[in-house]
Formats: C-alpha cells, structure tokens, sequence
C-alpha cells in the first residue's frame, strides 16, 4: 500500500513513513492510493472476531509494512485500557437508531480508540525507517484530542508530547484533564484565541524551516497527533465495520441491509473513517454530517461552498467548533479522483480566500453520499432532555447534536433506515451543560458537578473522571499564538540551541 500527497500524487510515502511524518512536506495529507475492498467472505469471518482481531484485519489492509503479529501485540495493549472488551459497544437507542459508544477509553472521548494506539505505530515506524531521533508530537486540541494524546504517550520511550489548547475554548473537565496530566515526557499549554488560532498556530511551527533545522541540531524530529496523521485516521475505520458486525451477529439487521451513519462533526475525521469503510465496502447508503451553530459543513455538502468566513460561535459541543475542518481535504483527494492540483488549488484558496467551490459533478456526488444538518445550542439541550426523558439515554453534547440532525433528516427525507450514531464523549465530560438540560440549573464547571449528575441519573461518574479536582496543576502557561514556538523550543530544551535536554 502506497500513500500519496493530496497536493501531489507524485509524492509517495509507505505507511510507517506517512505516520512517522504526519503531514506530507507539500502541506498534504498522506492518503492511500487506493482503498482495499473486503471480500463478502472477510466480512463473514470479521463477524467471528473479537473487537482487536477486526482491527489488525481491517488495519492490515493498510498498513502493509506492519506485521500482523505486531499489530495484533500493539492493539491487544491499546484496547486493554479500555472498561470494555466490547471497546465500543452498541446500545439500542430505539429499533432503528443504534449508538456506537466510543467513549470507554482512559479519557472518556472517541480519540482513544486511535489514540491508545498510534505511539505503537509511531515508535515502530521509527524502528522500520531507523531512525533513533526522538518524536516530538505536536497536538492542538480542541479538547478531546489533548488528554487523549497526552494518556497515550505518556511516558514512551523515545518521544516527547507537547499540547495546545484554546484559552477560551475548552470546558473545565477538559482543562483540567490536561493541566494535571502526569508523565515525564509530557507538556500542555494554553494559547490566546480559538482552535483554529491554535490549529494555524501548529501548523506554522511545522512548515517553519528554520524551526526544522534546530530541531534537527538536536536529534528531534515533529511529528502530529492530530486526525491529518494517518495514523489517526485508520484505527476508526474498525469501529464502523465492526459495530455493522455487531447488528447483524444481534440479528438487527439482515445481511444485504444499508444503513446509514451519523456523526457528531469537527475536524472531520470520525466521520472521514466512515466514508472509507463505505469505500471498502460496508453498506452504508448515506453518512449524515451532523454539526452546531459552527455550520460550514452542512453548508458546503448542501452547496459545493466550503466558506469558513463567518463568525465562529462557542458552543456547548466545543470539540466541533471548528471553521476550518482539515480532513475535508482528503474528502476532496477522493472526488476529484485524486487530481492533487485540483485540490491543491482548492487549499490555496482556502487560505487565501477563506472558501472555495467545487464543480457541479463533484458538488452532485458529495450530496449523493451525504446529508448534513446543525442544531444550536437551544435544540441540543433539548435534545438531551428529550433523549434521557423518553429513550433514557444520556448522551453528551456532541451525541446530542447528531441526534438531533438525525431526528430532522428523517423527518425531512422519510429515509429511516437503521442508522448507527456515534457517541463521541461520555455526558459526564460535560456534566455542567448536561445538569443544565435536565434541569435548567447552571452549575459552575468544576469537579464537584460529576457526582451531581450521577446523583441526577443514576450513572456511575466514569473512572477516569474521578477525583480530577484533587490532582496537582502541574500546567498553567498561557501564551499568545506567535509564542507557540518558543514554548515548544523551550519544552524540548532547545533554546540555547544545544543537544535536546527534555525530558519536557
Ligand atoms: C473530536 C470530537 C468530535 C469531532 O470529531 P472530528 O473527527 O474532529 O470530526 C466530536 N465529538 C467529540 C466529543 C470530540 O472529541
């Protein structure tokens, strides 16, 4: 399996390479040349396994200088952190709506099921490329990514993991998830601004050459957790084949049965993974991209605009408060049959201009394939409301939104097939706007209001979260965007421009 550049196609990289660099030297993404199809018969023995074996198949596929044994050795260690062997179980919301739980991991969000597992990937693909400098993994976060990052290389050997986050742009429990984050190798930071000041804030430090050189000096190399990686991408596209392994092996749905797929969207790449698992063959007719007031996405698959110059709202599903949704540009690589100067073209002026448009053709298949929605903060409280009063299921904010799209895409297309929705965060991680659509109250967002709301609902506050307000802050800088790079030289130990000393 060969990766190519979305800018240019020319540009190829094996998998581990594409791993190891997160983001191609063009400003691209790594992307397969081509997306393996399974046979009806591997499908049929997928429904045999458990949730690890599907992921070293379905991940094999792609990662073709891994071998299965230590896929096999590198998932049964990701997963093992999890409260469930089921890793991501499937709950029955009504007869037609089935919630994929992603939230069981050590931080309670959907980026653990990749991100337990990408600094295996990362530290193997260094052995196979033989290199011995030390990764430094760059993270910007909008909330999730960070702990999630943070839990899964802490303390592995050979890499550092630096994080940054938007001042005002993440909710108490996250921030605090974070800023007392343990581990030696580990580094957090707040940034002045939103995600996406945070996001451009990263993304300068690695196009930065300079920057590149002294780190260079000092056997270091960066590298990205965030969903551009590849690494990030291919882990998700086991939880979609695997939970239609589940629906039928329960009986829910039959064997030739389309569903559809609905997921709560930022940046993008949950439901990107989906999109791939329909290109390798899982039936899923339509994949509904489900956001809040930050609506850029329901408007470009509704239009064939992608315009992010709006204003950007802060909302109560702040891991989707994103403008500008990176992975759309693999999307794009795959419309346009991988014509990296067409979509080069389109990031260009996306930057420039902040938009641009599709053509007609492209503009009809996007439709085609899917459906998109937004819910305001008013209709997601209520959504909450109603799910836990008549379907007694607590969903988050995030979970929220997307049931909330799918209750008016069925309502406005008739199409009820079953549907798998994501949940992608536990409602406790955002317990104060959870107590608030229960019952109007507003709670501080502290600590102390996760046992309120399993007081309120009979849950159990999930293990990671507890007792967060009694860890030490170990993290508590704050620097304005063109900062970024010296809190990272600073970290690794890199100002006086002598051998790494970080240990950050
Ligand atoms: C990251 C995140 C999202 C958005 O996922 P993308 O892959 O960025 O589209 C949605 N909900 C939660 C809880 C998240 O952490």
């Amino acid at each position: 399996m060969k990766y190519q550049s979305t800018r240019n196609p020319e540009l190829i990289k094996t998998p581990s390479r594409a791993i190891l660099e997160g983001i191609a030297p063009d400003g691209g993404l790594y992307t397969p040349a081509e997306i393996p199809v399974l046979k009806k018969g591997e499908f049929a023995l997928l429904r045999t396994m458990g949730y690890s074996e599907r992921a070293v198949w379905i991940i094999s596929h792609f990662l073709t200088d891994f071998k299965p044994t230590e896929l096999s050795e590198f998932t049964a260690k990701a997963y093992s952190r999890f409260d469930t062997p089921q890793v991501a179980p499937l709950r029955e919301y009504d007869d037609k709506t089935f919630i994929m739980e992603l939230f069981h991991g050590p931080t309670c969000a959907f980026k653990d099921l990749a991100l337990t597992l990408l600094p295996y990937l990362m530290t193997s693909s260094m052995e196979k490329n033989g290199i011995d400098e030390r990764v430094c993994v760059l993270v910007a976060t909008s909330g999730d990514t960070g702990k999630a990052a943070l839990e899964g290389f802490k303390d592995v050997p050979g890499t550092s993991i630096i994080v940054f986050y938007p001042d005002d742009g993440v909710s108490e429990i996250q921030r605090l998830q974070m800023i007392t984050q343990s581990g030696g190798n580990v580094g957090v930071c707040a940034v002045k601004g939103n995600f996406d000041d945070t996001q451009t804030g990263v993304k300068k430090i690695f196009a930065d050459e300079a920057f590149g050189k002294t780190l260079k000096a000092g056997a270091c190399r960066l590298s990205s957790a965030n969903s551009i990686n590849w690494g990030r991408l291919v882990p998700q596209i086991v939880y979609y084949i695997s939970s239609y392994c589940e629906l039928l092996n329960a009986g829910k749905i039959n064997g030739c049965e389309q569903i559809n797929v609905c997921v709560p969207t930022g940046n993008f790449g949950n439901i990107l993974a989906a999109f791939y698992a329909k290109k390798m063959g899982l039936p899923i007719a339509r994949l509904v991209c489900a956001s809040n007031s930050n609506n850029v996405l329901t408007d470009f698959i509704g239009t064939g605009v992608y315009n992010s110059n709006r204003s950007f709202c802060k909302t109560i599903s702040p891991s989707m408060d994103i403008l500008v949704s990176s992975n759309v540009e693999r999307l794009l690589f795959e419309l346009l049959r991988h014509d990296g100067e067409k979509t080069a073209a389109c990031m260009s002026s996306l930057a420039q201009t902040g938009s641009y448009t599709v053509g007609d053709a492209t503009g009809r298949e996007l439709t085609e394939i899917f459906a998109a929605g937004w819910s305001d903060d008013a209709q997601t409280f209520a959504q909450i409301n109603e799910s836990f009063g008549k379907f007694s299921y607590l969903p988050d904010t995030h979970t929220a939104v997307a049931l909330s799209v799918l209750e008016k895409y069925r309502k406005n297309t008739g199409d009820d097939k079953k549907t798998i929705v994501a949940a992608t965060a536990s409602p406790f991680k955002f317990a104060p706007d959870v107590i608030r659509a229960l019952t109007g109250e507003n709670t501080d967002g502290g600590a102390e209001c996760l046992d309120r709301l399993s007081g309120l609902t009979g849950l159990p506050v999930p293990e990671p979260l507890r007792g967060l307000d009694r860890r030490a802050a170990r993290f508590t800088q704050s620097v304005s965007r063109c900062k970024m790079d010296g809190v990272v030289k600073e970290l690794l130990g890199l100002d006086s421009g002598a051998r790494v000393r970080a240990k950050v």
